[in-house]
């Protein structure tokens, strides 16, 4: 096969048997997201978000997009809007990671920063400002966007019930972390709908607020969230699980040295949390869980010392 754009590249990530000790002889399945060409899940969102806008003619060739985001969904979006030829400006709060940041320059994005202290809620108020100012600019806003949870209900989600039907295993659980919660809600909803015994559950960082702990900074980037996102509904989520940095960070190193898998922190608190729900299922539970990124956009946080 000879592929033709990058765009084409998106999706069809491999599933990956992690080898470790799992809880009652459960086996944990983690869909390798990195292997997408911006080298994250979000790469699904970027491609769907343009697809979107351009479907609902809410752009046309000279739109400028806008959007705040941690990262990840700013590559993606980058990719998507380079392919169509139009000018992104991503909004990003300093803290967040440098090689991100240099990827999504790299792509021909305009960077505008926002201090640390105001968090994701800061650069989503700027977003919308610039919005306002610049003409025929587009705004997906991932964190209130419903095409969001659609471009995983959509891509991600079936790819993994196949893969799961073709090697006739059952799909008992599902974990995934929460940022925008586009990831989650889209898969959850539709492993509910199509495998309803399903047990889904959310993984999030010690600092986030889904368990009702205090809200304060964590290492572990990606996930976390500073306000509930307003697609999440209770009905699709069984399970909160609240990790540690250490935890996701532990798992960072071992799955590295074990497996020879180079994951982002995100990924590490998925996997903690999927050997968790395997505690709690039966026996000879089948667990899928996404890994989201790789570490090396994460190597200047010194994620292996
Ligand atoms: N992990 C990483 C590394 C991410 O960048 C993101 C997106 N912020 C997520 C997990 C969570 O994805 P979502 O925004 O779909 O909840």
């Amino acid at each position: 096969m000879i592929y033709h754009q990058v765009s084409e590249l998106i999706g069809h990530t491999p599933l990956f048997e992690i080898k470790t000790k799992v809880p009652k002889g459960s086996k944990i399945f983690a869909k390798l997201e990195m292997f997408n060409p911006g080298g994250s899940i979000k790469d699904r969102l970027g491609k769907y978000l343009i697809e979107q806008a351009w479907q609902h003619q809410q752009i046309n060739s000279t739109s400028t997009i806008i959007e705040p985001t941690a990262g990840n969904t700013g590559i993606g979006l980058a990719l998507a809007a380079l392919e169509a030829n139009l000018k992104t400006i991503l909004v990003v709060p300093e803290k967040f990671s440098q090689e991100k940041q240099v990827l999504m320059q790299a792509l021909g994005a305009k960077l505008i920063h926002t201090p640390s202290e105001a968090g994701i809620t800061g650069a989503i108020q700027k977003a919308k400002e610039l919005n306002k100012q610049i003409s025929n600019s587009y705004l997906p806003l991932q964190f209130e966007n419903p095409g969001n949870p659609a471009a995983y209900y959509e891509s991600i989600a079936p790819e993994i019930l196949k893969e799961f039907q073709a090697n006739q295993l059952t799909l008992d659980g599902f974990v995934a972390g929460v940022g925008s919660g586009g990831t989650f809600v889209g898969m959850a909803r539709y492993f509910k709908e199509k495998a309803p015994q399903i047990k889904t559950a959310i993984v999030e960082p010690a600092g986030s607020i889904l368990n009702g702990g205090p809200q304060h900074a964590h290492r572990t980037e990606g996930i976390g969230v500073e306000f509930i996102p307003p697609f999440l509904n209770r009905k699709d989520v069984d399970q909160i699980f609240t990790i540690s940095d250490q935890a996701a960070f532990t798992w960072v190193k071992q799955l590295a040295k074990t497996n020879g898998l180079l994951i982002g922190s995100s990924s590490g608190a998925a996997l903690e949390a999927s050997l968790k729900l395997a505690d709690q299922l039966p026996a000879g539970s089948n667990i899928v869980t996404v890994f989201p990124d790789s570490s090396e956009r994460y190597l200047s946080q010194q994620i292996y010392a």
